[in-house]
C-alpha cells in the first residue's frame, strides 16, 4: 500500500510495549541521508582511517553531552547504563577494529562500516536467545550515529519535535528515546524492534504509549497525518475518520479514569467478597521492575527469574554478586517475601555463558533443575548466594522444572550440605527457609500429592504446564492455536495440583502469564488458590477483579467447567459469567 492510497480508518497491528492511547500528528523521523558507498586507493586508506577514527570521537563526545543532559531525570537515572553500553561498542575490536581493517582493503569508510555491520547483525540474527538477539539494536544504533556523522547528516534532535507529536520512525535507539520530552511526545511507532528491547523498557519507564514491530508504518505514513496508537493491544489507526478520532478520545478518557481509579488499589487489600485473602505478588526478570512491583504494592516477590543475572555476559555471576543482587532485592521489597528460583535455563533461554551444548529437543534437555543437579559445583555457588541471602531476610527458594520425588530429594540434600558449610564457617544463613517447587510438567501433577509431602510450596509455572501438557511448544507460532489455558485437561490439572496441596496443608500459588489475566481470576480463585504473581503491572486489575468476586462464585464456576468437553466451551462459559458478574469490565468491545 502506497502512502498516498491509505484509506480512512487503515489499521495496522503492532506489538504493543507500553500502555496508553495517544491521539496526534505523524512526526516521521526516518527522512533517510545518503549514504556513498566506493572504493579508494592506496594512498587515501591513511586519511580515511583517520576520518574514521574522528567520527568514532565525535560520537563519543556526542554520547557523553546526552548523558549530562539526561543524568538529571530520575526516573531515567537506572537506564543510563546504555549510554555506557554504546560508549564501550564505540571502543569494541567487533566493530571498529573490523572496519578499520575493511579500511584498508580501499573501502570508504561508510562502506566498510556497513559491511561490518552487516556481518555483526547476521551473527545477532542468530542467537536464540530474544533477549540477547535485541541487544543487535544497540550495536545497530551505534552504527547510525558514526554513518551519520560521516555523512555529514545532523543528529536526529528528539528532544527538539514538535509538540503533540508522535514519533514514527524506522527503529529509535535507546539513547533517542531516554531523550523524549513527555510534554511534546505523545507516543513512538517504529517498523522494527520487539517486547524486550531497551526501546520498549524505557517508554514504559517514561510512560509513553509504544508500539514496534509495525514493519511498514514509516512506508504507510506521512509527515504530519493524523494518527490514533492503542500502546496496550498494539493497534494503530491511520487516517482516522472524525468517529474513530471521537471513539478514541473516549477510550483515551476511560483508559485514563480506569489507571486513576486503579491507582487506589494500591492501598485495598486483595480479598473477596467472602472475605478470601489471596496474596498478590510480582514476578521479576529485570531490575527495573522493582520500581513497578513497588508502584502496584506488590506483597512481595512471587518468582525471582535468576536467569536475568547469567544473560549478557562472558562468565556466570559469582557467589558475591549473586548475593548482592538477592540482598538488594530484600532491600527493595522492604521486608516483603522474596522467592529466589534457582537458575532455569536451556529450552528457550539461551545463556551463552554456560555453554550449552545444541539439543535436538532443548524443551525436554538438559535445562533447569537436571542443568543444576549435573553441573553442582555452579548449583551451590547459587545455593550459597541464596542461602546466606535468608540470613539477611524473608527469602523463599524454588526449584524450576521437578519432574519426580528423587529430584526434588537431591535439591534439598544439596541445599543441607550447603547450609551446613555456610554454618561451619560461621557465615550467617536461615536454613530452615521455606522451600518449594515450580509444578510445571504433567509428571509433576499426576504425583503432586507425594511432592506436596516434600516442600514447603507449590508454585504453578503455567507457561510451560500448558506447553507441557498440551504438547505444544510454547514458542511456536504454528502451533500457537493449540496452546490454550481454557483446555479442559489444563483447568483438571490445576485443580489436582491445588487440592494435593490443601490436602498436605501447604499453600500453592501460579507465577506463570495465567496469573495476570484478570479474565482468569474468578477460575483461580475458584480452584483454591492461595496467591498469585505476575508482571506487577497487571496487579491493580486483578485485584479489581478479586475484591469484587466471592470464593463461591468461583467454586460455582469451576464446577461447571469441569463438565465442559471442549476448550470453546470453557472459554465461552468464562466469558459468560464475567460479563454477567462485572459487566463494566468485561463488555468492553476488542477494537
Ligand atoms: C512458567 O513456566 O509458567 C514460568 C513461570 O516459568 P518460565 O516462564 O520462566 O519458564
Ligand atoms: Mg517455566
Amino acid at each position: 500500500m502506497a502512502k498516498n492510497n491509505v484509506t480512512r480508518d487503515t489499521y495496522l497491528v503492532g506489538i504493543g510495549v507500553s500502555p496508553g492511547i495517544a491521539i496526534g500528528q505523524v512526526n516521521l523521523l526516518d527522512q533517510r541521508y545518503p549514504v556513498y558507498e566506493f572504493s579508494i586507493e592506496p594512498d587515501e586508506i591513511d586519511a580515511e582511517v583517520a576520518r574514521f577514527r574522528e567520527a568514532v570521537a565525535e560520537a563519543l563526545a556526542q554520547l557523553n553531552r546526552i548523558k549530562e543532559r539526561v543524568s538529571g531525570q530520575v526516573h531515567l537515572r537506572e537506564h543510563l547504563y546504555i549510554l555506557d553500553t554504546h560508549m564501550l561498542i564505540l571502543e569494541d575490536d567487533m566493530l571498529i577494529g573490523e572496519t578499520e581493517a575493511a579500511i584498508r582493503t580501499q573501502r570508504n569508510a561508510e562502506s566498510a562500516l556497513r559491511q561490518v555491520l552487516r556481518k555483526l547483525r547476521r551473527l545477532f540474527d542468530n542467537i536464540e536467545d530474544e533477549y540477547l538477539r535485541e541487544r543487535r539494536s544497540d550495536v545497530d544504533a551505534v552504527g547510525e550515529r558514526l554513518l551519520r556523522i560521516l555523512c555529514g547528516a545532523s543528529e536526529r534532535m528528539i528532544s527538539r519535535v514538535e509538540k503533540q507529536s508522535i514519533i514514527v520512525a524506522h527503529d529509535l535507539s535507546p539513547t533517542e528515546t531516554m531523550q523524549m520530552d513527555r510534554s511534546r511526545v505523545l507516543g513512538f511507532l517504529t517498523d522494527r524492534g520487539g517486547r524486550t528491547s531497551h526501546t520498549a523498557i524505557l517508554a514504559r519507564s517514561l510512560d509513553i504509549p509504544a508500539v514496534v514491530g509495525l514493519e511498514t508504518v514509516t512506508a504507510l505514513t506521512q509527515d504530519r497525518q493524523t494518527i490514533i496508537i492503542d500502546g496496550e493491544s498494539g493497534i494503530v489507526i491511520l487516517n482516522p475518520s472524525q468517529e474513530t478520532i471521537s471513539e478514541y478520545r473516549q477510550r483515551k478518557k476511560d483508559y485514563e479514569q480506569l489507571e486513576h481509579e486503579l491507582e487506589d488499589y494500591r492501598h485495598l487489600t486483595a480479598v473477596t467478597t467472602d472475605g478470601v485473602r489471596i496474596s498478590l505478588c510480582g514476578n521479576l526478570e529485570m531490575e527495573s521492575e522493582f520500581k513497578l512491583a513497588h508502584k502496584h504494592a506488590a506483597e512481595g516477590i512471587g518468582l525471582y527469574r535468576t536467569e536475568f543475572l547469567y544473560l549478557g555476559r562472558q562468565q556466570p555471576p559469582s557467589e558475591e554478586e549473586q548475593f548482592s543482587a538477592y540482598c538488594s532485592a530484600l532491600e527493595r521489597m522492604e521486608g516483603q517475601p522474596v522467592t529466589i528460583r534457582t537458575l532455569d535455563i536451556g529450552g528457550d533461554k539461551f545463556v551463552p555463558a554456560l555453554n550449552l551444548e545444541d539439543e535436538v529437543n532443548p524443551a525436554m534437555g538438559l535445562r533447569a533443575i537436571r542443568f543444576s543437579l549435573q553441573e553442582e559445583t555452579l548449583f551451590r555457588v547459587q545455593l550459597r548466594a541464596i542461602l546466606r541471602a535468608s540470613g539477611k531476610g524473608p527469602v523463599r527458594i524454588m526449584f524450576p522444572m521437578i519432574t519426580g520425588v528423587a529430584e526434588i530429594r537431591a535439591c534439598k540434600r544439596i541445599l543441607v550440605d550447603v547450609a551446613a558449610e555456610l554454618q561451619h564457617e560461621g557465615i550467617a544463613c536461615n536454613p530452615d527457609l521455606p522451600v518449594g517447587i515450580m509444578i510445571e510438567t504433567p509428571s509433576a501433577v499426576m504425583i503432586a500429592p507425594f511432592l506436596a509431602q516434600e516442600v514447603d510450596f507449590f508454585s504453578i509455572g503455567t507457561n510451560d504446564l500448558i506447553q507441557y501438557f498440551l504438547a505444544v511448544d510454547r514458542g511456536n507460532e504454528h502451533v500457537a492455536y493449540l496452546y490454550d489455558p481454557f483446555h479442559p485437561a489444563i483447568l483438571r490439572a490445576l485443580k489436582m495440583t491445588c487440592d494435593a496441596a490443601h490436602d498436605a496443608g501447604i499453600s500453592v500459588c501460579i507465577c506463570g502469564e495465567m496469573a495476570g489475566e484478570p479474565l482468569y481470576t474468578l477460575v483461580l480463585i475458584g480452584l483454591g488458590l492461595d496467591g498469585l504473581s505476575m508482571n506487577p503491572s497487571c496487579i491493580p486489575r486483578v485485584k479489581r477483579v478479586l475484591r469484587n468476586v466471592s470464593r463461591k462464585q468461583g467454586q460455582d464456576l469451576i464446577e461447571k467447567l469441569l463438565s465442559l468437553p471442549t476448550s470453546k466451551e470453557v472459554s465461552a462459559a468464562i466469558d459468560q459469567e464475567m460479563r454477567t458478574l462485572l459487566p463494566d469490565l468485561f463488555n468492553r468491545p476488542l477494537l
